[in-house]
């Protein structure tokens, strides 16, 4: 088989995640259509190549050793947002906060909770993105799936949701979704999200270098019933550094670059993290950020 059109070799992928850190992907690719997404996963697995998907990079740790495969990003055709009556449809790689804010200029309420996720439509749906109550699968409809095998249509209840996960496996890249939403007047529904913005700023740092929450909320009776980031600060987390990464100060779950960190610092910055909060309470913390790439845990991440 040909090497597709617009395949790039050894390609930096620090720049295409929030946190700016991380190695490079042997190969490359922007995806613009359905067809050329199609196309690039049949080469892909021809090749046996694994794939990973970049959407916004929000929630994306890159492994400083990069990634031994195909990373796909989605743009044009796949990261449209467009309105059907009272569905919105939008490509994989659409942005929720851009989708959120033209669905409030439609008139059309439902999807409010996205307009401070800094993630792509696929990325929230792999990670069941949600804020202030606010659910994706209420409003979502369906997903279309694409993988080496061609693709095909899912609804919620095919994705196994649960707090921050889906069942979506590697290689399974969402290519476009419906939301249907209700009619709504458009300043209400604007106020709505100008409120939600305004309540962002208060709680969370601005203008970082991050990846948002590092570990999950846990569901842990010996948390009683506090946040990770209540406990990272109870542990004495905030503004914990290592090398270039260190606990925000105004929200201890948030690990900032604070220039040149690499990926090794944030993993070992996260490792001291959940090793006080476990030596505080005795409870675990699961990271809610993923990795792409293979990477080594530091000697302290297991605990007991
Ligand atoms: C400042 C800040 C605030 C945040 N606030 C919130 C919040 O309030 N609530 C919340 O839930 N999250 C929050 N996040 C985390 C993040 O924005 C979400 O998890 C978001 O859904 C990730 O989307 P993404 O496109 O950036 O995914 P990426 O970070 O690019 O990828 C995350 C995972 O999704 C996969 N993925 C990406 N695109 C696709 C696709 N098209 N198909 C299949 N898999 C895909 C990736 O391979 C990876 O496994 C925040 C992050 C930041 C930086």
């Amino acid at each position: 088989m040909s090497y597709p059109e617009g395949l790039e070799r050894d390609f930096p992928l620090a720049r295409l995640t929030t946190v700016r850190a991380g190695g490079s992907g042997d190969m490359f690719a922007r995806a613009g259509t359905e067809e050329q997404l199609l196309e690039l996963l049949a080469f892909a697995e021809d090749e046996q190549a694994q794939v990973g998907v970049v959407g916004s990079g929000s929630n994306l740790l890159i492994s400083d050793d990069g990634f031994r495969g195909l990373v796909l990003k989605l743009d044009r055709d796949l990261a449209t947002i467009e309105r059907d009556g009272d569905r919105v449809l939008c490509g994989g790689g659409a942005r929720l906060p851009s989708a959120a804010a033209k669905s409030a200029g439609w008139g059309l309420s439902g999807l409010e909770f996205g307009v401070n996720i800094p993630g792509s439509v696929g990325g929230a749906v792999r990670m069941n993105a949600n804020a202030y109550g606010g659910e994706l699968a209420r409003t979502l409809e369906w997903v279309d799936i694409c993988t080496g095998a061609g693709r095909d249509r899912r609804v919620p209840a095919d994705l196994g949701f649960s707090y921050r996960r889906s069942n979506l496996r590697e290689g399974e890249i969402v290519s476009a979704a419906s939301f249907a939403l209700s009619p709504a007047v458009p300043e209400d529904v604007k106020a709505t999200l100008a409120g939600m913005r305004s309540k962002r700023r208060e709680a969370q740092p601005s203008g970082i270098k991050t990846f948002g929450s590092t570990f999950k909320n846990p569901d842990d009776p010996r948390a009683e019933g506090r946040s990770a980031g209540v406990l990272l600060d109870a542990a004495g987390c905030r503004g914990l550094t290592v090398g270039g990464a260190r606990f925000s100060p105004k929200h201890a779950n948030f690990v900032e670059n604070m220039g040149a960190a690499t990926t090794a610092d944030i993993l070992e910055l996260m490792s001291q993290g959940r090793r006080r909060v476990f030596e505080m309470c005795g409870v675990v913390l699961e990271p809610e950020v993923q990795v792409l790439g293979e990477v080594e845990w530091p000697a302290g991440w297991e605990l007991g």
